[in-house]
């Protein structure tokens, strides 16, 4: 059979290599760490687990349909809870929201809690269903770089409607026109960060992503979001994909324009038909084809933001939180002017927690719950982060002791620490970036790498770098978006 080789075992590496192996080639996936999953990993200590990076599941039917393709029950590898309260959230002028995935009694809740009414909610998910429903098949599901894609049927009716898209207004505009209350406003403007951006500059069609929370439902797997990782993993190994573990790729090989393979870093050359890379795009260029032409201008993108975590095992249980928790900032514009002009972190910024623990009585000992406790920054680029991190620690601890009325400090007993630094070490992401190249202007979707090379045969990318973006569900349809087209190209 023809052999496939994927570079990475990200979750759109463990995609692409299930579905390349459905088509027929011989897959071997090269990962330089010794576990699977790249940022979808997890840690144990001290009777702690903690998922080190994403924390929110949603759109589970990408996971599903590699299950479906490959001819097997997904119950036998991985099951998923959907969950009733998507998140909770904190004001420092004592505010408190649930917001429940029921789209009516969310609008309820809100209207009691926020100037609003009801109906004004609803309208603003019906427009946000709308914005989806126009764009999706153009935007996500396919390559965007293919003709075809231009002279599709959903094309021309995405484009005829632009006008409802608020593609040339801001998120921030588009919820200020809709809202008064301007806690529901940063609410509603936090979507923004679900692909590493700012509110004040990512266009307004991004006022879509509450639809697919609210629509599809926020899930939460059984066994912790590294489930997400072992399930795929365990899913390629018994179709018969071979994995080779500390192992960095150090070049794919070219000739006449054409992929041959690759060089591993000690020096071993391994051939392929096809070659697939997982790795972040900017690398990917800078040494694994640094001898080719590079897209220079796709390259330069601005970056997604960064983050900086602290898992925290905390001795006492907070019946006030649930799954996900947000605290927000007092100002924030400014906290977005620190992350993405000032490349610094403001002494305010909004704090998440995750706890997983709240599902899973498993990831933390007896009356104790694992935290994770994330903010956003900006991607590294040599900042002082030592003192960064300090300082951010004190501010957070702060603030949530004051919020939540405890002295924290005294109630954690085990701390871990990711930074921009460790995340770009541990990934390959560049300045540790979390979704790829952000989505602050409106061309961005267009100036996102394509999941093909234009000047290399045979040389395929998936991965939240490129084409369609970050986040899980993303990355698991770059992975069906490569393999269509390594499809098609067989075809010719
Ligand atoms: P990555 O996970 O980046 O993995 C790439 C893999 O390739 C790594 O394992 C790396 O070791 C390997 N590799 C790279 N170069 C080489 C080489 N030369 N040779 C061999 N191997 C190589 N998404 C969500 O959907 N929801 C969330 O809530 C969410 N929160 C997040 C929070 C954090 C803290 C982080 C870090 C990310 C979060 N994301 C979230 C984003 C999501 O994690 C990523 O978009 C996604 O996991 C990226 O997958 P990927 O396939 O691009 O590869």
């Amino acid at each position: 059979s023809k052999k496939a080789i994927v570079i990475g075992s990200g979750i759109a590496g463990l995609a692409t290599a299930i579905r390349l192996h459905n088509q027929g080639f011989g897959v071997h996936v090269f990962e330089a760490n010794a576990y699977p999953g790249g940022k979808l990993s997890e840690i144990y200590t001290k009777g702690y687990r903690f998922d080190c990076g994403p924390s929110l599941f949603t759109m589970p039917q990408f996971v599903e349909e590699l299950f479906v393709d490959s001819k097997k029950k997904i119950s036998d590898y991985f099951k998923y809870k959907r969950k009733d309260i998507v998140c909770n959230y904190f004001y420092e002028d004592g505010t408190r929201f649930t917001a429940f995935a029921d789209e009516a009694k969310f609008a309820e809740t809100a209207s009691q809690v926020f100037d609003v009414s009801a109906k004004e909610v609803t309208s603003y998910f019906d427009r946000s269903k709308h914005k989806y429903d126009l764009t999706a098949s153009l935007f996500l599901e396919k390559s965007l770089h293919k003709l075809s894609t231009y002279l599709s049927k959903d094309t021309v009716k995405a484009i005829a409607r632009i006008g409802m898209l608020d593609i040339n207004s801001t998120l921030h505009k588009v919820n200020t026109k809709q809202y008064k209350d301007p806690r529901l406003i940063q609410l509603f403007d936090r979507f923004a960060t679900y692909n590493g951006s700012s509110p004040y500059q990512t266009p307004g069609i991004m006022s879509m992503i509450p639809h697919l929370e609210q629509y599809y439902g926020t899930f939460f797997p059984e066994g912790g979001m590294y489930n997400i990782t072992k399930s795929l993993y365990q899913l390629a190994l018994d179709l018969g994909v071979t994995f080779t573990f500390e192992t960095k790729v150090r070049q794919i090989i070219v000739k006449n324009k054409i992929a041959k393979g690759i060089m591993l870093d000690n020096d071993e050359v391994i051939d392929a038909d096809v070659v697939v890379s997982n790795m972040d795009i900017v690398p990917t260029y800078k040494t694994l084809l640094r001898d080719q032409e590079a897209p220079q201008k796709t390259l330069k993108q601005p970056r997604s933001s960064s983050a900086l975590i602290f898992y925290w095992g905390v001795k006492h249980k907070f019946p006030e939180l649930d799954l996900h928790n947000i605290f927000f900032s007092q100002d924030y514009k400014k906290e977005f002017d620190f992350i993405f002009s000032k490349k610094d972190v403001t002494n305010d910024p909004t704090v998440y927690i995750n706890i997983t623990s709240k599902n899973e009585t498993n990831d933390a000992p007896e009356n104790c719950e694992n935290w994770f406790v994330m903010i956003n920054v900006p991607g590294n680029q040599g900042q002082d982060w030592d003192t960064i991190i300090e300082t951010s620690r004190t501010n957070i601890l702060q603030k949530l002791s004051r919020i939540l009325g405890v002295e924290l400090k005294d109630l954690i007993e085990v701390e871990e620490i990711l930074d921009p630094r460790t995340i770009e070490s541990k990934t390959q992401s560049y300045q540790g970036s979390l979704y790829g190249s952000s989505s602050n202007n409106k061309y961005a979707a267009f100036l996102r790498h394509p999941n093909f090379s234009r000047k290399i045969k045979n040389l395929y990318f998936c991965g939240g770098s490129v084409h369609p973006g970050g986040g899980i569900p993303l990355c698991l349809l770059s992975g069906k978006i490569v393999s269509d087209l390594i499809k098609n190209d067989k075809k010719r």
